[in-house]
């Protein structure tokens, strides 16, 4: 039996996960973490059997202690203590944000294994998170469905094979469109084929997630840039490809449904069944692909960029864009709002290099700060 934690259990790939772990016989759910859902926490508890969860909003992890007997740990502080604590042989990181990161970094300092869907453990932290990694030889085990499949390619074939990683992308809402000033909030939210949290859904619709996948990928296979492309494909059926030195190249396909590379990250190196619908080549019909508009989502531009510049410039990049999603979804700007602010705030900070987790913090807490009076002097004008 394998003993997991799930941390996010309320959001989009933590329910997914709860299904995936309540139906297998080789899981067992030992701990839930989540931000302030303490109902919905408590509900996940009870129904799993779960001895403990953490809270890190302080005042939902109070009420959560007012109404159940188990075992409440409160405050970031007690997210990371459940995780140190758990006895967990592998955690699912399914945090939201840069928050995330320090989860990543107690799992694996204390070499346990991580499915890892917080993409921002990756896309702040990239270079010190492998390294501590295989410091204490915790795996990392993608979530994201691009690395999931990248991760089952690249896994079939000797090392120097790969020559080139494709991701594709669905192209969000708005593709083929080149004009987005006036976008809404709901057009945004509109994605085409994945359901997903607020966050990742206005990202891939500003295509700034795919560009957190580049940086994701570059990690996590040690795969330089001018070897890692971006392709369009609106059907978002195949999850990506590699290309390899003799002229093959190797895809991954099935429809787009987190349950598959979920169960894959919390099973590997086995394989369990899913109860999805298997694929349908010949009622999918056609398959097309086009190259980005780096013009038009100029976020992708800007997060290719940073990922070349590398140091803190992924981290101010990250904050940044979750300073302005926040803004764009409570209205306070519009949606080309958010490119403008994460190229000031780039401008402002440039990449500076990294040796410890603090730097980053540091950096995280700046970004957000020059975000939010950038967002400000935005409103006055
Ligand atoms: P959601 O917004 O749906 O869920 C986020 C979860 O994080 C919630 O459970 C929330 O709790 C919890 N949370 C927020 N802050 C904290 C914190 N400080 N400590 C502990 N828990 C916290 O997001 P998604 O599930 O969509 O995405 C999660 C991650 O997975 C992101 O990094 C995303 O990029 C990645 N991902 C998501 C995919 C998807 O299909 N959704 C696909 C691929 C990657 P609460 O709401 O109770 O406050």
């Amino acid at each position: 039996m394998r003993k997991v934690l799930i941390l996010g259990s309320t959001g989009s790939i933590g329910t997914q996960a709860l299904d995936v772990v309540g139906r297998s016989d080789e899981l067992q759910v030992i701990g839930l973490a989540a931000g302030r859902g303490w109902e919905t926490v408590l509900e996940q508890a009870r129904e799993h059997g779960v001895p403990a969860v953490a809270l890190a909003d302080l005042e939902a992890a109070e009420r959560a202690r007012g109404e159940w007997s188990g075992r409440v740990l409160a405050g970031e502080e007690g997210v990371r203590e459940l995780i140190a604590s758990s006895g967990a042989d592998l955690v699912l990181n399914g945090i939201v944000g840069a928050a995330g990161l320090a989860s990543t970094v107690v799992a694996l300092s204390g070499g346990t294994d991580i499915a890892l869907a917080n993409k921002e453990s990756l896309v702040v932290g990239g270079e010190l998170v492998m390294a501590l990694a295989e410091g204490t030889g915790a795996r990392l085990l993608p979530v994201d469905s691009e690395h999931s499949a990248l991760h089952q390619l690249i896994g079939a074939e000797a090392p120097g094979t790969v020559e080139r990683l494709v991701l594709t992308a669905s192209g969000g809402p708005f593709r083929g469109r080149e004009d987005l000033a006036g976008v809404s909030v709901a057009d945004a939210l509109a994605h085409p084929t994945w359901r997903m949290g607020g966050r990742i859904t206005i990202d891939s619709a500003s295509l700034m997630n795919k560009g957190f996948e580049a940086i994701e990928a570059h990690h996590l296979f040690t795969v330089p840039y001018e070897r890692i492309e971006v392709v369009v494909h609106p059907q978002s059926l195949v999850h990506s490809l590699i290309q390899l030195i003799d002229g093959s190249s190797l895809a991954h396909l099935g429809y787009p449904d987190m349950r598959v590379p979920i169960s894959y990250a919390l099973h590997f190196p086995d394989r369990a069944e899913v109860d999805v619908p298997r694929l349908d080549l010949a009622a999918a019909g056609e398959l097309s692909f086009e190259a980005p508009d780096l013009e038009t989502f100029g976020c992708l531009r800007l997060a290719l960029a940073a990922g070349e510049a590398g140091g803190t410039a992924p981290c101010v990049l990250n904050a940044a864009d979750e300073v302005a999603v926040a803004a764009f979804l409570d209205g306070r700007i519009p949606f080309t709002g958010i490119a403008a602010v994460i190229e000031h705030v780039l401008e402002e900070m440039p990449a500076q290099p990294v040796s410890h987790f603090d730097d980053l913090f540091a950096t995280d807490a700046e970004a957000r700060e020059r975000s939010r009076e950038t967002i400000a002097g935005l409103a006055k004008v």
